[in-house]
């Protein structure tokens, strides 16, 4: 369908224009390669389509500007860190108060914006007792040690190609035969995941419950909709037989929102009315300010209260010196009750919808063998129709050239998509001409290929 060799050209051409208007951005990569391990501050920032990375200079709302002077619709949002837009004001205000003001960020004393923010985290979850992190990735790790604690089992359930962060425990897929292997490229496991672990398909009800008869799964760790591998949505009926089948083998359930927070204002939990034990959120909360935090059902609480031999106040393996300080819970406050809204969700639901729609026209005029899924604010395309109902479809799907095509050609013309996904999220300060700018662009790009 996709002619390889004009592919391979237009990509040629997309790349030499890329580094044609990016000299500032190039020289800066080309400086930091001496003091920087891989020569970015953080390795998978080398997850570029053009070879390096553009270097930020401002950031507002829904806007990014480099330091070659160009301004982009940012449909990235720092992979959901910034699906409050960039620097919010009521944000910057409390952060500003909190930091400048008062003062303090790091002072090991509480302050009242936590129980604020936990409140209003049980509201939108619908788990009551909330603690903080500064990661998704510590919400998790932490997460699974409390599971680990209540049932006295070993094993987390994951899913195939999911993502929860560096989390040791989920980095395994289900291979080609249906063995449960570790991941390609898992650096330095600790031990095999296939023994801390147990993978299944998403959508896959009868591998989940002969995995779960084995007994020994201390929690299943699951986004509602899988957003890692592109967007994988739940069949009819799978969340509610998940839960089914978790309660009747005594498993956990622990639904990560960090990504499908863009279902709604209580992510797909709130969304879709489930109810999971734990609840893992991380990212977006903060407004750009490094946040997360988990949170318990009542009787998951109450549980954990009446246990013994828990070292929960030092160094029993639960906890971050700088977690919940005064800065981020101030942040998050700010966020949850001034930008990302109820009512802020209306608004970006709309947007993503209207993005979605003209993906899929385009795909339609051409006859694409393509889909596009949307999860509330947030909407990805995938090289392969129908869309994949699970992980390893998904991944199967992958066309890493095609991907970088579509990255580096948007990138030209002022679109930032998010790296490793050909993801779109919508934030409060997300307008429909952005959303049009990115119709436009796509439709050329597409146009250009298919010719
Ligand atoms: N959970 C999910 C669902 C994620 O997508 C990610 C990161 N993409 C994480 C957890 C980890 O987030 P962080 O890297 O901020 O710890």
């Amino acid at each position: 369908m996709i002619d390889r060799t004009r592919l391979a050209a237009l990509l040629g051409r997309e790349r030499q224009a890329y580094r044609d208007r990016n000299p500032r951005s190039a020289a800066a990569y080309e400086r930091a390669k001496a003091h920087l391990f891989g020569g970015v501050p953080m390795t998978w920032m080398n997850k570029t389509a053009a070879g390096f990375p553009l270097y930020l200079a401002e950031a507002r709302g829904a806007r990014v500007t480099d330091v070659d002077g160009h301004e982009y619709v940012d449909l990235c949002l720092g992979d959901t860190g910034a699906m409050a837009g960039h620097s919010p004001t009521a944000t910057v205000d409390a952060v500003a108060e909190r930091f400048g003001g008062r003062g303090g960020a790091t002072v090991m004393m509480p302050t009242e914006d936590a129980t604020w923010v936990g409140a209003e985290l049980g509201r939108r979850f619908g788990v009551p007792y909330w603690s903080f992190s500064l990661t998704a990735t510590d919400a998790n790790r932490w997460a699974i040690r409390l599971a680990r604690a209540l049932t006295g089992r070993t094993r987390i359930l994951v899913y195939s190609y999911c993502y929860h962060g560096s989390v040791d425990e989920v980095l395994l897929v289900v291979g080609p035969d249906g063995s449960q292997v570790i991941r390609e490229g898992n650096v330095g496991a600790p031990t095999d995941p296939t023994t801390t672990s147990r993978v299944v398909e998403f959508n896959d009800l009868p591998a989940l419950e002969r995995e779960l008869a084995y007994g020994d799964v201390a929690a299943v760790l699951m986004e509602p909709a899988l957003t890692n591998i592109g967007i994988v949505l739940p069949e009819p009926g799978y969340l509610d037989a998940v839960r089914e089948l978790t309660r009747r083998h005594g498993t956990l359930l622990i639904n990560d929102e960090t990504h499908t927070f863009s279902a709604g204002p209580g992510g797909c939990t709130g969304a879709w009315g489930l109810e999971p034990d734990i609840v893992t959120i991380g990212k977006a909360i903060g407004g750009g300010i490094p946040s997360g935090g988990y949170g318990l059902s009542a009787e998951v609480a109450a549980r954990l209260s009446g246990m013994s031999g828990l070292d929960l106040v030092d160094m029993g393996g639960v906890g971050g010196t700088l977690a919940g300080n005064a800065l981020s819970v101030a942040a998050m406050r700010a966020t949850l009750e001034h930008v990302l809204t109820d009512d802020a969700f209306t608004a970006m639901i709309e947007l993503a919808t209207r993005f979605t729609t003209g993906v899929q026209a385009v795909i339609d005029e051409h006859g694409l063998p393509w889909s596009v899924t949307q999860l509330g604010a947030r909407a990805e395309y995938r090289f392969t129709s129908p869309a994949p109902r699970d992980g390893g479809s998904s991944n199967a799907a992958g066309d890493p050239d095609l991907d970088d095509y579509l990255h580096v050609y948007l990138a030209n013309r002022g679109v930032l998509l998010t790296p490793f996904h050909n993801m779109a999220l919508m934030s409060p300060a997300t307008t429909p001409s952005d959303i049009d700018h990115h119709q436009t662009t796509f439709t050329s790009a597409v146009t250009d290929l298919v010719a």
